[in-house]
């Protein structure tokens, strides 16, 4: 796990599509350190972070890796933040986490970066912001989502292939570019 933004006080002036960490996968996130920094609470994105297209079970190296992560840090609670509409029991049984998923307000679907899909895991999880870092593979969805609600960030690579309509849109390239505006050396 590669530290971007490690000595910079957490404030909500900081660039918003800076992750604090990358890593290259769940595996290489090095959760003591997150312990280290005050986390409490571990919200992961499903989709390609945690688990690869068309694959609908947790990786059983992956699930071991989080469980024991969670023991050994003695994290408070761990929750799937996903924009996935479908049923995600599967995957947070295994993991007894949480379930976040998009909810409509009035005529609106809450869902990330918004707002208010943090604030409400926030509020459902009693804590404060900076006792919660935000994991995943989308530098708009999970890292300017998660830095916006003043949560620590870490940017996994994606797990497999990426989504037809993220290939279609150049979603990974357009963010390869805006981690390189920043850190020349950065390769996603
Ligand atoms: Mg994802």
């Amino acid at each position: 796990m590669k530290a971007y933004r490690h000595d910079v006080t957490r404030s909500s002036n900081k660039d918003s599509l800076i992750p604090d960490f990358t890593a290259t996968g769940i595996l290489d996130i090095d959760f003591k350190r997150l312990k280290e920094k005050g986390v409490k609470h571990i919200l992961i994105d499903l989709d390609l972070t945690l688990r690869k297209k068309r694959v609908y079970s947790l990786d059983p190296e992956i699930k071991n890796y989080l469980l024991q992560a969670m023991e050994d840090n003695n994290f408070e609670s761990l929750n799937i933040a996903s924009n996935n509409m479908t049923p995600l029991g599967r995957y947070a049984r295994p993991l007894d986490a949480s379930i976040y998923q998009p909810y409509v307000s009035g005529f609106k679907l809450i869902r990330k970066p918004s707002n208010l899909f943090y604030q409400r895991i926030l509020e459902s999880l009693k804590a404060p912001a900076d006792s919660c870092v935000m994991i995943g593979d989308k530098l708009k969805g999970d890292v300017f989502g998660g830095n916006k609600a003043g949560m620590l960030t870490v940017l996994v690579e994606p797990r497999g292939n990426d989504y037809w309509y993220d290939r279609l849109l150049r979603t990974r390239h357009r963010e390869q570019k805006a981690m390189q505006k920043f850190f020349p050396d950065y390769e996603a």
